[in-house]
């Protein structure tokens, strides 16, 4: 594990090792063992020891979102007024991508195929393939598509050469072989064809950083080197459309790149030893809150996602939280390490303390934008992004 995935340069260095011995997957799922980033001095690419057995985890354990047709993950709220994730996913596609008149389309490990369904309710003349490494999506894919167009472990001999887009949101980050990835998505493009990615922003989000199941963390000259060695040509890297992820077009051979890293990779190197200085301490840190509230004081955990999962693993003692409180109606009535995920109005008055799961780059502003809490007199455990690390406000 000390090649990089990327430009193979070897001996990468450790960047991270979990303090504790248990690892956290994007679905929140408690592992025992622990996360190890290394870092490429060369290309800035940071790569995750990949969870072990990974083909038959993406084939038969992970499980995103298939409760329901519509179950999705809340992405922003903006004036009261809930995001999800799917919708803002295609809407930025949609703006991004000019597809033209009955243009060829893969989603490239599409999942249940949520994005590609949306993307066809806009556009009923595109002609929409799936592909996914799992036939367990199948019986969503047959609500929206037919079986000509999708592809589960194999990619179908005649798609070689007949998309005019393959596009994969938050695929790649997954994948131990990328360059073998982005190559095989080349494979498939008409000449002049599109690439278009959709990965975490890890110096937006630091929770990618410690995913146990992200095996790649890119930095921008990691994703222009990836691309080069997949034949094609970066045409753009746009960390601004979506919060907390970067997209990356890239384009076959035909055009010439002219893209530039925003910053450079001395710069890049700091911020990632910023990112792993955060997640040694912050365990030790969650538990100094802990011990300074009452003995037997009941507690709630805001959020019931990677950082809410985090948080609960990191305690010493689940005794005294009551319950998860999340926000996402997709969330609420369901349950997480034994606690119920309740609507913030549904939190108990006798609860006080509140451990606040969230991004810590964003968390301050957004438990304060809920309403219904403003009143009451809570004592939050904020995860923070500068020194003090956890800033308790009453
Ligand atoms: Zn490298």
């Amino acid at each position: 594990m000390s090649t990089c995935n990327i430009c193979e340069a070897r001996h990468m260095a450790p960047a991270y090792v979990s303090p504790e011995n248990v690892s956290i997957t994007s679905l929140t799922e408690i592992r025992s063992g622990r996360t190890e980033v290394f870092a490429c001095a060369h290309c800035g690419h940071l790569q995750t020891t990949p969870l072990p057995d990974l083909d038959a985890y993406y084939d038969e354990q992970y499980r995103i979102l298939i409760d329901s047709e519509d179950e999705d993950q809340l992405y922003k709220i903006v004036d009261g007024e809930k995001i999800f994730r799917v919708r803002h996913q295609v809407d930025t596609l949609l703006g991004k991508i000019d597809f033209p008149h009955g243009a060829s389309v893969l989603d490239f490990g599409c999942a249940k195929g949520a994005s590609a369904r949306q993307l066809a309710s806009c556009r009923p003349d595109l002609k929409l393939h799936l592909f996914d490494v799992s036939r367990m999506y199948l019986p969503f894919w047959q609500k929206f598509s037919e079986p000509d167009r999708w592809g589960t472990h194999d990619v179908p001999a005649h798609w070689h050469g007949k998309f005019d887009t393959v596009f994969s949101m938050y695929v790649a980050e997954h994948v131990a072989a990328p360059v073998a990835f982005a190559r095989q998505i080349a494979s498939l493009l008409k000449p002049g064809g599109t690439l278009y990615w959709l990965i975490p922003d890890v110096a937006a989000n630091p929770a990618d950083f410690i995913v146990a199941d992200h095996v790649n963390h890119f930095s921008e000259h990691s994703l222009a080197v990836l691309m080069e060695k997949a034949g094609l040509k970066l045409r753009l890297i746009d960390s601004r459309s979506h919060e907390a992820g970067l997209i990356a077009i890239a384009d076959t051979r035909t055009t010439q790149s002219n893209f530039r890293p925003s910053s450079s990779l001395a710069r890049w190197q700091s911020d990632v030893r910023g990112i792993a200085s955060l997640w040694s301490g912050l365990g030790s840190r969650i538990r100094q809150f802990e011990t300074q509230r009452p003995a037997n004081e009941p507690s709630a955990i805001y959020g019931s996602g990677f950082y809410g999962t985090y948080i609960a693993s990191c305690l010493s003692s689940l005794n005294n939280v009551r319950c998860f409180v999340d926000r996402n109606p997709f969330r609420q009535g369901k349950s997480l390490l034994g606690k119920p995920i309740i609507d913030p109005r549904e939190l108990d008055d006798s609860i006080r303390t509140v451990y606040v799961g969230l991004n810590p780059l964003t968390a301050r502003q957004s438990i304060g934008d809920v309403d219904v809490w403003r009143d009451r007199d809570l004592k939050l455990c904020i995860l923070n992004d500068n020194e003090s690390a956890i800033h308790s406000a009453a």
